[in-house]
């Protein structure tokens, strides 16, 4: 962290930094300029200390941080990759592992077929929503634990683990009852109540990308999950918000290498939510196996005209199992398989 001092700051302000430096066991190195002067400060964990605590002091101009504020889901902390496995499926090792199914588990026929379907295509993993955080009040909120008991029941007949949203740090004990991978969604990347919550139950999770978090923010909330020991994270990029209308969310391709480059956590992409129509998820699917990412998170559903959810953005069965088709190649010619 480097702490800049006003032109002219008196003495007795950069000692009061020094000080402060040294009650919070830093080390400090002093670079006097011929205007003014520039406190490096040098410690392990300056990356987790707020830039509050010196750019109060008097004297102080600007206080500028060069460590992460991230620190467990950084490369640094852990340089090889992590795998989490499900049922013995690794995610984040050489298979680019599909987790598809719909966006809201509506009933027992819906979920049956979508999870023969996509399971026959080549997924390895089940998703479906039983909480489902909507925009409006009024809107389909999903099945709950009526839905959570269809997760459980498809996947045991089925033998296909399933993945499904957790909303409320109440019911991670409930959820985690019935799925064998819990999700945060975009809306709750920054609940630090559930974040702590799944963290504690050590159950694998899915954290989703916040609608306009950064890269930073993101690993920084991962960090929430780690700190209580839970390791089993995967990180889940979604598409976040900018000035571009003509996709649901802006797919942040670029993410992918970013993430890849400063942290060991598993990735994978959901291009569903990103895209908002089924037209155009193949092809968003396709540049994510071949940027790196580890797996992906889309949604299938056995009839979109009649989904009560999502229905634009579902691909059908026969898409979504032409999609799995075509991303093959794509996988092998970045040494990965599906
Ligand atoms: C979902 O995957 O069901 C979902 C609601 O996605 P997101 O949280 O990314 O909007
Ligand atoms: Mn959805």
């Amino acid at each position: 962290m480097i702490v800049e001092m006003r032109t002219g700051a008196a003495q007795e302000d950069v000692d009061g930094v020094v000080q402060r430096a040294k009650s919070l066991g830093l080390g400090v190195q002093l670079n006097l300029g011929t205007d003014k002067t520039v406190v490096a400060l040098l410690g392990p964990n300056t990356g987790q200390l707020a830039t509050d605590v010196f750019a109060v002091l008097p004297g102080v101009e600007q206080v500028t941080r060069i460590m992460k504020p991230y620190k467990l889901a950084a490369r640094e902390f852990k340089a090889e990759d992590s795998v989490v496995s499900i049922d013995g499926i690794e995610i984040g090792g050489k298979r680019i592992v599909i987790m598809a199914g719909p966006c809201a588990v509506e009933s027992e026929k819906q979920l049956m077929a979508a999870a023969m379907a996509v399971k026959e295509a080549g997924a390895c993993i089940l998703r479906g929503g039983a909480f489902k955080p909507r925009t409006s009040p009024f809107s389909f909120q999903g099945l709950e634990e009526v839905g959570l008991e269809l997760l459980k029941q498809t996947s045991e007949q089925f033998g296909i683990p399933v993945v499904t949203e957790v909303v409320d740090s109440h019911d991670v004990d409930k959820v985690s009852r019935y799925a064998d991978i819990l999700q945060i969604g975009a809306r709750n990347m920054q609940n630090y109540a559930l974040l702590t919550e799944i963290g504690k139950s050590r159950r694998p999770v899915v954290l989703k990308r916040g609608l306009s978090a950064t890269v930073t923010e993101w690993l920084t909330a991962a960090d929430y999950l780690l700190a209580e020991g839970n390791e089993q994270v995967i990180l889940c990029e979604r598409g976040v918000r900018t000035f571009e209308d003509s996709t649901r969310f802006s797919l942040d391709i670029g993410s992918i290498p970013v993430i890849k480059k400063f942290s060991h956590l598993p990735l994978i992409v959901d291009p569903s939510h990103a895209a908002g129509h089924y037209s155009l998820v193949p092809a968003m699917a396709k540049a994510v196996v071949a940027a790196g990412a580890d797996g992906l998170l889309i949604e299938v559903h056995p009839n979109p005209k009649e989904a009560l959810v999502d229905g634009l953005q579902s691909l059908t069965p026969s898409d979504f199992a032409r999609l799995v088709e075509e991303l093959k190649p794509i996988a092998k010619s970045v040494g990965r398989y599906i």
